[in-house]
């Protein structure tokens, strides 16, 4: 029997409503699998406990995440509370507590979906973004000076670290090495950001030198958000700085169906800490508690954690289950053009996982 120890923090807006129907999901793999057993501690650490408790969880919190085997995050953040302390208290500290240096964000067609690019007969699209997750464009270095003068300024660092983009490349290589296309693109801005840039394209380089199996591409982030339309059928592992992976995930989201369908892992490849695994999407106060957000996102979720936990077979098992009722076409959610509510869609999804079994 293996047992594994899950962290739950359901968080704000459609997170809980999302993260329910991806428990459905979990709760079949066990009965599926029969080996695997997932003990699941839910957390209450939202923008709800902020209000009671002045902060967004408590002084060890981190202390307590910590002897997880994984975390699953549901989406944080509502109006009451202004981003930069539901993000900057809850979100970053747990990235930045357990190395959680890589933020992968898979970007794959889904059999079912409609989608310009497939139309186009991109049947093929299934790539994934590696990027970085603790330093880069995301400092926060800089200031302001000389307010209200005709003078005034802003200064924003990038903070670029030997160790923090050899660790992330290496991770981009290790990753191609297990994919089919064995192919890294990296993305640059080195003509026009030229100390940075330049720093991160050597590191890159040799990083190369040492996989001549891998094939490598460096392209600028403008030309790479174009090909990521026009040609997305060549990249295998796109590996970028913070704020480029930021951009081109979202744009990876768009192309592959939409925000209620895109996941994300952050990992520590170390597996010292625990890595945690949420949907892209934020909390979406628009059509929270409305009962229709679509639960896909967080149960792909779940399917990169069990990869992670290489659970590869259980991990497979549910995004056919996903596939499946896309194809079908008969339960969606208001996003992919039905009228399914989340629940009906996160079952049906859980049956059609334990159907096919
Ligand atoms: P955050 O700042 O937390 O990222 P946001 O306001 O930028 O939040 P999201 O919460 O990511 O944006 O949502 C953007 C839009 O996408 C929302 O208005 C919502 O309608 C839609 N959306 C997001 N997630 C889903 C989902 N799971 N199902 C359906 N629609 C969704
Ligand atoms: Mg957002």
């Amino acid at each position: 029997m293996q047992h594994y120890s899950v962290a739950v923090i359901p968080g704000d807006g459609i997170g809980p409503e999302v993260m329910q129907e991806g428990l459905k999901v979990l709760e079949a793999i066990e009965n599926i699998h029969g080996g695997l057993r997932f003990a699941c501690d839910q957390f209450d650490w939202n923008c709800n406990y902020y209000l009671r408790h002045g902060r967004m969880m408590p002084e060890n919190g981190l202390n307590i995440l910590k002897d997880y085997d994984v975390i699953l995050l549901g989406s944080i953040g509502a109006k009451e509370v202004p981003d930069h302390i539901s993000v900057w208290e809850l979100i970053l500290p747990i990235r930045r507590a357990f190395q959680q240096y890589v933020n992968l964000r898979p970007i794959k067609l889904l059999r079912g979906l409609e989608s310009p690019l497939r139309n186009k007969g991109y049947e093929d699209l299934d790539f994934v973004v590696v990027r970085e997750n603790t330093e880069g464009e995301y400092s926060n270095m800089g200031g302001r000076l000389h307010e209200g003068t005709p003078y005034e300024l802003a200064v924003q660092n990038n903070v670029f670290t030997r160790h923090g983009i050899e660790r992330v490349v290496k991770y981009a290589y290790s990753l191609a090495k297990r994919r089919r296309k064995k192919r890294v693109t990296a993305a640059t801005k080195s003509n026009g950001i030229n100390h940075s840039m330049p720093f991160w394209d050597e590191i890159v380089k040799e990083i190369a030198t040492e996989h001549p199996e891998i094939e490598t591409n460096v392209y600028h982030i403008d030309a790479l958000s174009a090909y990521f339309i026009t040609k997305p059928e060549e990249f295998d592992v796109v590996v970028a700085s913070n704020l480029f992976g930021d951009i081109l995930t979202d744009l990876g989201a768009a192309i592959g169906g939409g925000l209620g369908l895109a996941p994300s892992g952050n990992i520590n490849p170390e597996r010292i800490y625990p890595s945690m695994f949420e949907p892209i999407h934020g909390s979406a106060p628009d059509i929270a508690g409305k009962g229709i957000a679509n639960p896909i996102a967080q149960i792909w979720s779940i399917s990169l954690m069990l990869e992670h936990l290489q659970q590869m077979e259980m991990s497979q098992l549910i995004l056919q289950g996903i596939e499946e009722v896309l194809c079908e076409g008969k339960v969606r959610t208001a996003d992919l053009g039905g009228n399914a509510s989340t629940i009906e869609m996160g079952e049906e999804i859980t049956k059609r996982i334990l159907r096919e079994h």
